[in-house]
C-alpha cells in the first residue's frame, strides 16, 4: 500500500510539539512493515535545500493571488521519503504557524496552498493509495478530493482538537472550496470557517491519538464545539495511542544525556540527576526527589495547578525544574516562583530539545496534569527513563499510567501516580504520594522497573496504524465520494 502522510512537522525537520514526534517515527514504522509511506511537508526555515532533488512545479491561485511552488525531495536517515512544498514567501519564517505569541494571519493561505500542492504531487508525481491527514493544517486535502470526485481513501487524524484552524467567514473564498460547503454540514462554524471540519466531515475515516481522547472529545466538556459532529461520526472514529521511537528516546543510547543506563543498572541515572542539578544551579543533593516537567506553556497543560500548587510541593522538599514556552502569563508566574524559591525551583523559558531529554534522565517524577492530553508523549519517554509521571486521568495519560495504588502494586502493574479532580488539592495529593514512594527506595525501584520494561514502541502501534488503513479502504469502497 502506498500511502502520502501529509502532516505540517515532522521530526527532524520541524518541531513544536508531539505531531512531529508521530510524523518523524510512524512512517518509518509503517515501512518496516512493508508499506510505501512518504511524508509531506512545508520547506521551512532551516530545513536545507542541499542534498534535495526537485520535483514539480506546483500552481494555485488563492483568493485572485496567484501562487507558484516547487516540491523537493528527500529521503529521511531513517529511509523515508519527503516531499518539502517549497513557497518562501509562505513558508520561510522565524516560526512554524506563528511568531512572538501570535498566530500568522495568512495561515489559511499558507495551509490552503499546501493541501492544493499535496492533490498537485498526487496528480502529476505520486498517486498514493490512501492520504493521511494530520491536524487541521492538512484537513482541506479530503475536502478538496471530495470535490473533484475523487474517491481516494482519506484518513484525517486529529491530534489535538483544541487548534481547529477557524478564520473569520468573509476568508472562505481563501479556502478554495465550493460556495456550498460553507454551510453548517461543511465548513461553517458560528459564521466562521473552521477548516477541522473539512477533514472530520469529508473523511473516510477519523482517528485520534489515545482511545480515552476518542470518547472524551465526544462530550461537550472536551468536544470544543465539534463534538456533535463527532458523535454523528461515531462509528468511523478510532483511538490509537501513539508510540515512542526508541531510538531517539532511551537512556541507554540517548546522546544528549551524560550519562548511560538501562533497567539493569541505573547507576547513571543518578549521575544525570547530579548533573541536572548542577546545570540548573540546584543544591546537588541525591536525596531531594527532583520534579521535572518540560511541555508547551499552555493552559492544556495544567500549569495554573502547578502554579497554584507550588508553594506545597516545595514543602515536600522536592525540587522543581519546568521547562516550557508559551503563554506569557505562565512564563511570568514561573520566573517569579524561580526567584522565590532559588534553591529549589528552576524555570528555563524557550525550546531546548537537549535539555528536554536531560530532564526526562536527571528528574525523579515528571509532571503531567493536563486539563485534557489526547496523547501525550513525555509520560510514555518518562517511563523508558525511570521517571515516575504523576499525571492527571485523562486522554492518553489515563491509557498509559497505571496509578501506584496498594492493588496496582500488589498486580505488578503500577507505573505512576494519577488524580482525577482538576485542583491543585488533588495534584499536590497525588505528589505527597510520589514524594512519599521515592522515600522508599524498594518500592521505588520496583516501580521503575515496570515503567523501564514496557513496551510503548511504534513498531507494536503500527500494526494498528495497517488495520485502520485497511478499514478506511473498506469505507471508501462502501461510500464513494
Ligand atoms: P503536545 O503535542 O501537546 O505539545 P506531547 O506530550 O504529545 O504534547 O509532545 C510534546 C513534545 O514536545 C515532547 O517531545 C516534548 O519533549 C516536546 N517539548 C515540548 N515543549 C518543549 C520545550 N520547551 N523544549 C523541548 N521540547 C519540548
Amino acid at each position: 500500500m502506498k500511502v502520502l502522510f501529509c502532516a505540517c512537522e515532522a521530526v527532524p525537520y520541524a518541531k513544536t510539539g508531539g505531531l512531529a514526534d508521530v510524523a518523524g517515527a510512524l512512517p518509518a514504522a509503517l515501512r518496516r512493515k512493508g508499506l510505501d509511506v512518504r511524508v509531506m511537508m512545508p520547506r521551512y526555515r532551516g530545513i536545507n535545500r542541499n542534498g534535495l532533488e526537485p520535483v514539480q512545479q506546483v500552481y494555485s491561485v488563492i483568493g485572485g493571488t496567484a501562487l507558484e511552488g516547487a516540491v523537493w525531495m528527500g529521503t529521511s536517515s531513517d529511509g523515508v521519503p519527503h516531499y518539502f512544498l517549497d513557497q518562501p514567501f509562505l513558508y520561510d519564517r522565524g516560526g512554524l504557524y506563528g511568531e512572538g505569541g501570535r498566530d500568522f494571519e495568512d495561515n489559511l493561505v499558507r495551509f490552503a496552498f499546501f493541501c492544493q500542492s499535496a492533490l498537485g504531487l498526487m496528480h502529476k508525481t505520486w498517486t498514493p493509495d490512501l492520504v493521511h491527514c494530520h491536524d487541521w493544517h492538512t484537513a482541506l486535502i479530503p475536502a478538496y478530493l471530495r470535490a473533484h470526485r475523487n474517491p481516494l481513501p482519506t484518513l484525517f487524524t486529529v491530534h489535538n482538537l483544541a487548534h481547529q484552524g477557524i478564520f473569520p467567514g468573509e476568508q472562505f473564498p481563501l479556502s478554495c472550496l465550493p460556495p456550498e460547503t460553507f454551510t453548517p454540514d461543511g465548513l461553517e462554524f458560528y459564521g466562521n470557517v473552521n477548516v477541522m471540519k473539512a477533514g472530520l466531515v469529508y473523511s473516510h475515516a477519523l482517528s485520534t491519538v489515545s482511545e480515552t481522547y476518542a470518547r472524551e472529545i465526544q462530550t461537550e466538556e472536551f468536544g470544543a464545539g465539534l463534538d456533535g459532529l463527532l458523535r454523528a461520526r461515531s462509528a468511523d472514529l478510532f483511538g490509537i495511542l501513539n508510540g515512542v521511537d526508541y531510538a531517539l528516546w532511551d537512556p541507554s543510547v540517548d546522546p544528549h544525556i551524560p550519562a548511560r543506563y538501562h533497567a539493569g543498572d541505573l547507576a547513571g541515572k543518578a549521575r544525570c540527576k547530579a548533573a541536572l542539578q548542577q546545570e540548573m544551579d540546584l543544591p546537588v543533593q541525591a536525596y531531594a526527589p527532583l520534579i521535572g516537567t518540560v511541555a508547551r506553556l499552555a493552559p492544556q497543560k495544567g500549569f495554573d495547578l502547578v502554579a497554584a500548587a507550588l508553594d506545597a510541593i516545595v514543602a515536600t522538599g522536592a525540587q522543581v525544574v519546568i521547562l516550557g514556552a508559551g503563554e506569557p502569563a505562565f512564563e511570568e508566574a514561573f520566573r517569579a516562583a524561580s526567584a522565590r524559591f532559588p534553591h529549589q525551583v528552576r524555570v528555563i523559558i524557550g525550546f531546548d530539545e537537549g535539555l528536554a531529554h536531560r530532564i526526562e534522565a536527571g528528574a525523579d517524577i515528571f509532571l503531567m496534569p493536563s486539563r485534557f492530553e489526547p496523547s501525550g508523549l513525555n509520560q510514555l519517554y518518562s517511563l523508558r527513563y525511570g521517571t515516575q509521571p504523576v499525571v492527571r486521568r485523562t486522554g492518553g495519560l489515563a491509557d498509559s499510567i497505571v496509578d501506584a495504588t496498594p492493588e496496582n502494586l500488589r498486580l505488578g502493574c503500577a507505573n505512576g501516580f494519577v488524580f482525577d479532580d482538576y485542583t491543585p488539592e488533588a495534584l499536590v495529593a497525588a505528589i505527597g504520594r510520589a514524594v512519599a514512594a521515592y522515600r522508599d527506595p524498594l518500592l521505588w525501584r520496583s516501580l521503575q522497573q515496570v515503567g523501564m520494561r514496557a513496551d510503548f514502541s511504534w513498531d507494536r502501534v503500527a500494526g494498528r496504524y495497517l488495520e485502520l488503513y485497511d478499514a478506511t479502504v473498506r469505507r471508501a469502497a462502501e461510500r464513494p465520494s
